[in-house]
């Protein structure tokens, strides 16, 4: 099969946002075993859209259309796939329900504008939206696919996890259920884990693909059998035997985020923890607290970013500053052992790092961060070189973090 991805909007042509979708829907095509011939930009453009769907439609099985979805002018993507196909745009019930819940909670009515979004071109399969209104839809039209996806980047991911994958999956076997799960890591390269999964497995049936995230490994396994319990167990079977090479680094499965992994831990053993964040900012803190019922078990964060912070609010002493620097095992160990003390919690984790692009050395290089973990029996220091640029070694750092309160 082969795709040819449609990205839409006048921001993209003027570069004031970067097109983060061609990457993301490239690797998972490519993960699928689906051959992506064209990527082709278009502004919000009536006429210029049109045509690049109507060449589309003449060199390409699968087709996918992101952006233009929502409910202002400029989102045009479905009345000209149903132009240009020569549907007509028909209301989807359960979407209109679900627009008019959403207004009715903010108080206000459903305008027509905001209606438009329930509206979808005749035949197509609607693909519903968890993370926003607007949802997607596909087609199936004279043997091609088309496939409409939202543009802001989370609910197309959202989207495309949930109802595309499943689909695209299941076309080469009709008649067979489909069935996938995701086993999520931390700690470990996305090349390390295929490495080490080796000859487990590759695009066969069960099959094994790859995604890699921000400090996250994530590893899909998918099986088509004649029933789900067939699936279920060819599934589980592969699972087990990839478990065993990475069980080190497996920290969930399917939806399970690594900061929620950690509450139910600390929930489970009746701790409470605190924080000392340099380099991040307070991104630990923020991720841990995005959990419901958090506040059972996190009392607060220090982003000490300052010496004179970590001196004076952490009491770090300024001796262990100057002799060995902010970012250094005893500067780590004096932080979380200071917020432990300050907040009188079980648990104190510090995490202080050169996430660059300046400001490393050849002895401190970028990405270099040491995060301590103080508990009653002693406090725990480990070193890490995070790769990539600042937000990946922020990222990273945030995950080691709270998967060493997890280990
Ligand atoms: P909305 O309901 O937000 O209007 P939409 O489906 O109509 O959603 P767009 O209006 O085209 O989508 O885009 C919404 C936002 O999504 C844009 O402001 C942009 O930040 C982001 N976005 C769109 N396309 C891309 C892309 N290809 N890569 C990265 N971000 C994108
Ligand atoms: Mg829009």
């Amino acid at each position: 099969m082969q795709a040819e991805l449609i990205f839409t909007g006048t921001e993209l042509l003027l570069g004031e946002v970067l097109n983060t979708h061609a990457q993301y829907l490239s690797q998972q095509m490519a993960a699928l075993g689906i051959e992506v011939i064209l990527h082709t930009t278009v502004g919000d453009n009536w006429d210029r859209l049109a045509e690049a769907f109507e060449i589309a439609l003449r060199r390409a099985d699968l087709i996918v259309i992101t952006g233009g979805l929502g409910p202002t002018s400029d989102d045009l993507t479905k009345d000209i796939v149903a132009r240009v196909l020569g549907l007509p745009m028909l209301p989807d019930g359960q979407t209109l329900q679900l627009l008019r819940e959403f207004v009715d909670r903010r108080g206000s009515s459903l305008s027509e504008s905001m209606a438009r979004q329930a509206y979808f071109p005749a035949g197509a399969r609607v693909l519903p939206n968890p993370a926003g209104t607007a949802p997607g839809a596909l087609l199936e039209y004279q043997g091609r696919i088309i496939i409409l996806l939202p543009g802001p980047p989370r609910e197309l991911k959202a989207i495309f996890e949930a109802s595309v994958v499943p689909y695209l999956i299941s076309l080469g076997n009709r008649g067979m259920v489909t069935r996938t799960r995701l086993l999520k890591m931390t700690g470990i390269s996305e090349s390390e884990v295929q490495e080490r999964i080796g000859n487990l497995g590759g695009q066969g049936n069960p099959g094994i693909a790859y995604l890699a995230k921000p400090g996250e490994v994530h590893v899909r396994i998918s099986a088509q059998a004649p029933s789900v319990a067939v699936a279920d167990r060819m599934i589980d079977e592969l699972l087990e035997k990839v478990r065993q090479r990475l069980a080190d680094y497996v920290f969930g499965m399917d939806d399970e985020v690594l900061e929620e992994v950690v509450g139910k831990l600390l929930v489970k053993k009746g701790l409470t923890c605190a924080l000392a964040e340099s380099c991040t900012g307070g991104l630990v803190a923020a991720r841990l607290t995005s959990i419901p019922g958090s506040s059972a078990y996190f009392w607060g964060s220090v982003v000490a970013y300052d010496n004179r912070v970590k001196e004076k609010v952490l009491g770090v002493p300024a001796g262990v500053l100057e002799t060995h620097g902010a970012v250094s095992r005893p500067t780590a160990i004096a932080m979380a052992e200071g917020v432990r003390n300050l907040m009188g919690t079980h648990l104190g984790l510090s995490i202080t790092g050169i996430a660059g692009p300046g400001g490393g050395t050849p002895v401190k290089p970028v990405g270099l961060t040491y995060i301590a973990l103080a508990t009653a029996e002693g406090t725990t220091c480990q070193e890490f070189h995070f790769p990539g640029h600042r937000q990946a070694v922020r990222q990273g750092a945030a995950n080691a973090a709270l998967n060493m309160i997890r280990l």
